[in-house]
C-alpha cells in the first residue's frame, strides 16, 4: 500500500496518459472541459452528435499538440454510444475520465410542456447518462483500473425553477444516478461526481434568454438580472473555465476519499 504522503502527491498531479471521453464538446462547457483535459495531458475524445463541430475542436486539439479524436455519438442511442466508447478504448488503449455534458434546453410552462419534448430531454440526460456510463464502467472495471465519471448537473439538480420542469426532474435523476455509480463503481475504483453551474455565457444560455423573457414578458436583461443572477452574492455570470478547473480537479484527484459529491459552481447560488 502506497504511504500517504506518497498518495496525497499524486492526488493533484497532471492527467498525462489518461483518456477521457467528454460527451457535448462540440461547443461550449464541454469543449471548455475538453480543451483543459488536453491540456493536462490526457488524450480526449470529443464526442457529440455534431460530426463537424467535434471534427473542429479535435483538430484544434491537436494543431495545438494535444491528443483528441472526435467521436460521432447521440447519447440517447445506446449503439452509436457503445461504438463510440469501443472506438476510444481501440484508439487509445483505455477509458479513465467520463464527462457526461452533453444538452439541450427546452422551456415551457407544465400545463402546455409537450410530452415528447418532456421525453426528450429524459432521454439525453438520464438514458444519455446511463448509457454513456455504462458503456464506460465496461473499460474503467477492467483489472479494477478505475477512473472517475462527472456529470454535468445544474443549480436546478438541487432545486426548480418555473418553466423548466423536464430540466429540473432529470438535473434531480442525474444525481441520483451518480450517487449510485459511486457506490457501485467503489469497489473498482471508479469516482462520481456532479459538477453543478450556475448560468454560463454559451449558446445554450443564449438561446434561452430571449425564451424565458418571452414566455416571462420580462426583457431580456431582466430575464438575466432578476431570474438568472438574482441568487448569487455577487451577480456574476459563472465561467467556463470556473467550470473546466472544477471537472480538472475532480477527474484528478485520485482517493475515494471524494467520490459521490455534488459541487455548485455558481456564485453562491444555492448554498447546501
Ligand atoms: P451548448 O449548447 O453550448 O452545448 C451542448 C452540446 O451538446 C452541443 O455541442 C450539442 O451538439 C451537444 N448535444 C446535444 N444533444 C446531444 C446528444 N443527444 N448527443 C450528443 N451531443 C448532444 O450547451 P452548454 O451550455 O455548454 O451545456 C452543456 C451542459 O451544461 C448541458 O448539460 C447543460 O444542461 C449544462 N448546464 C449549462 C448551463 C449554462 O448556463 N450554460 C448551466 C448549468 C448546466
Amino acid at each position: 500500500m502506497k504511504a500517504d504522503s506518497e498518495r496525497s502527491a499524486s492526488s493533484f498531479g497532471g492527467l498525462d496518459g489518461k483518456v477521457a471521453v467528454v460527451t457535448g464538446a462540440a461547443s461550449g462547457i464541454g469543449e471548455s472541459i475538453a480543451r483543459a483535459l488536453a491540456k493536462a495531458g490526457a488524450a480526449v475524445a470529443i464526442a457529440d452528435r455534431n460530426w463537424a463541430g467535434a471534427n473542429a475542436i479535435a483538430d484544434e486539439i491537436a494543431e495545438a499538440g494535444g491528443k483528441a479524436l472526435a467521436v460521432m455519438m447521440d447519447v440517447t442511442d445506446e449503439d452509436a454510444v457503445n461504438s463510440a466508447i469501443d472506438r476510444v478504448a481501440a484508439t487509445f488503449g483505455a477509458i479513465d475520465i467520463l464527462v457526461s455534458n452533453a444538452g439541450i434546453q427546452i422551456v415551457s410552462p407544465i400545463d402546455q410542456y409537450a410530452f415528447a419534448d418532456w421525453k426528450k430531454i429524459q432521454a439525453i440526460y438520464v438514458d444519455g447518462a446511463f448509457l454513456t456510463t455504462k458503456a464506460a464502467l465496461k473499460y474503467m472495471y477492467q483489472g479494477d483500473r478505475g477512473g472517475a465519471v462527472i456529470y454535468i448537473g445544474s443549480v436546478y439538480s438541487h432545486e426548480a425553477s418555473p418553466l423548466k420542469s423536464a430540466y429540473a426532474t432529470a438535473s434531480h435523476g442525474v444525481l441520483g444516478f451518480a450517487r449510485a455509480v459511486a457506490k457501485e463503481g467503489a469497489m473498482h475504483n471508479v469516482r462520481a461526481h456532479v459538477v453543478c453551474p450556475g448560468f454560463v455565457r454559451t449558446p445554450l444560455l443564449d438561446k434561452q434568454i430571449p425564451e424565458l423573457a418571452k414566455a416571462s414578458g420580462l426583457s431580456d436583461e431582466r430575464v438575466v438580472k432578476e431570474m438568472m443572477l438574482c441568487d448569487t452574492v455577487d451577480g456574476v455570470f459563472t465561467t467556463l473555465d470556473d467550470i473546466a478547473r472544477t471537472v480538472l480537479f475532480l477527474s484528478s484527484f485520485s482517493s475515494a476519499a471524494l467520490t459521490g459529491q455534488s459541487v455548485l459552481v455558481s456564485h453562491g447560488w444555492h448554498m447546501q
